[in-house]
């Protein structure tokens, strides 16, 4: 589905963003494998490696323009053009309204939404003949959860980026859209949520389980291949129907 695409995964050291990147280089997909933390992005490029794959890893923090620029740069370096954006690095942690710091605010905003313009702008702009963006959005930007104003906020604001986004590149044939995972087994949620809360979260998906990584994956994929072509401007919900309710 994706043979000779070169796509950059943010976040992709672990949890939804590795599960992305292997998917995406199962469906043929050269994948530059990017995390603010070298070894873990080092580890995943290994894993599509040792399964025939193509992969590079890029260390980058993606709320740092000059580390983004840096990304995009290297990656143009090694594969020669960009066919695939998946921002999907993201951070969701609980703290009250009451007790939320400026910093708190600005760190969760910068790492979750002022990170989906600067990736987004950089790979716009060297993708030459198209191509597809795809934000990991949430939930969290249709419903609230305690604990987490900044967070939701910020996926509110990838929802209405990607709308807008998806205006201005259409003329450039470059598909913007957005997937809204619901409660996905990872490393990061695991830390956020005991055992208790992951049955009531259970408890509450119609689909009867959380989803993985590989659920978010598929749905990253189909929306990175020429099948998507003509979809842009759109958020696809994957919860296992939790949201319907
Ligand atoms: P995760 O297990 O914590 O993995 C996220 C990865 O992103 C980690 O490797 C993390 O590194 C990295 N990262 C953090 N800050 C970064 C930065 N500034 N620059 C680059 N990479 C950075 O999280 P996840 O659960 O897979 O979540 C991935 C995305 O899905 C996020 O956007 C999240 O909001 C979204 N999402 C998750 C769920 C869920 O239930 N899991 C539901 C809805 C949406 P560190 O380990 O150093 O932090």
């Amino acid at each position: 589905m994706l043979k000779d695409k070169i796509a950059v995964v943010t976040g992709a050291g672990k949890g939804i963003g590795r599960g992305i990147a292997l998917v995406l280089a199962r469906e043929g997909a050269a994948v530059v494998v990017s995390d603010i933390i070298e070894d873990d992005a080092i580890k995943v490029a290994g894993e599509i490696e040792e399964s025939g794959g193509k992969a590079l890893a890029i260390p980058c923090d993606v709320s740092k323009k000059d580390s983004v620029d840096s990304l995009i740069n290297q990656s143009l370096e090694k594969f020669g053009s960009l066919d695939i954006l998946v921002n999907n690095a993201g951070v969701y942690p609980f703290v009250s309204f009451a007790d939320m710091t400026e910093e708190d605010w600005d760190k969760v905003l910068d790492i979750n939404l002022k990170s989906i313009f600067l990736c987004s702008q950089a790979a716009a702009r060297v993708m030459k003949s198209g191509g597809k963006i795809v934000s990991i959005s949430s939930i969290a930007s249709f419903v609230g959860f305690s604990g987490l104003t900044h967070y939701c906020a910020s996926k509110g604001g990838i929802n209405g980026l990607t709308r807008a986004l998806a205006l201005e590149l259409a003329t450039s044939k470059i598909n913007v859209n957005a997937v809204a995972p619901g409660a996905i087994s990872t490393p990061g949620s695991s830390v956020v949520s005991n055992e208790e809360a992951v049955k009531q979260t259970v408890a509450a998906i119609p689909w009867g389980r959380q989803g993985e990584p590989e659920d978010i994956a598929e749905a990253v994929a189909f929306l990175a291949s020429s099948r998507a072509d003509y979809i842009t401007g759109q958020v696809l919900v994957v919860d296992g129907g939790y949201i319907l309710r």
